[in-house]
């Protein structure tokens, strides 16, 4: 289960798709990535809430949002925005 990567994405890629618009196709293709990642954590911590009460380090890509728990990621993998855009939580 991803959240609304499972149901809300693909079906705008599809419109995106059926109308050929390239950046709304990309554009999507990214947000689906981030919220697959969101999804995940989000599961890892509820299936391990004692363990994830300690502190842990997150990164969140300042341009599209794709949160990674550390190490500081060199670039982003959906938007390949670059080490310096990522804000530490
Ligand atoms: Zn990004």
């Amino acid at each position: 289960m991803n959240g609304y990567a499972d149901f809300m994405y693909p079906e705008f890629i599809k419109e995106a798709k059926a109308e050929e618009q390239r950046t709304a196709i990309v554009s999507f293709h990214g947000s689906m990535q981030t919220e697959i990642e969101h999804a995940r954590l989000c599961k890892e911590a509820l299936e391990n809430l004692e363990e994830w009460k300690k502190a842990r380090a997150f990164f969140v890509c300042s341009m599209c949002g794709w949160t990674t728990e550390g190490p500081r990621p060199g670039s982003c993998p959906v938007c390949s925005n670059a080490d310096s855009g990522f804000l530490d939580f």
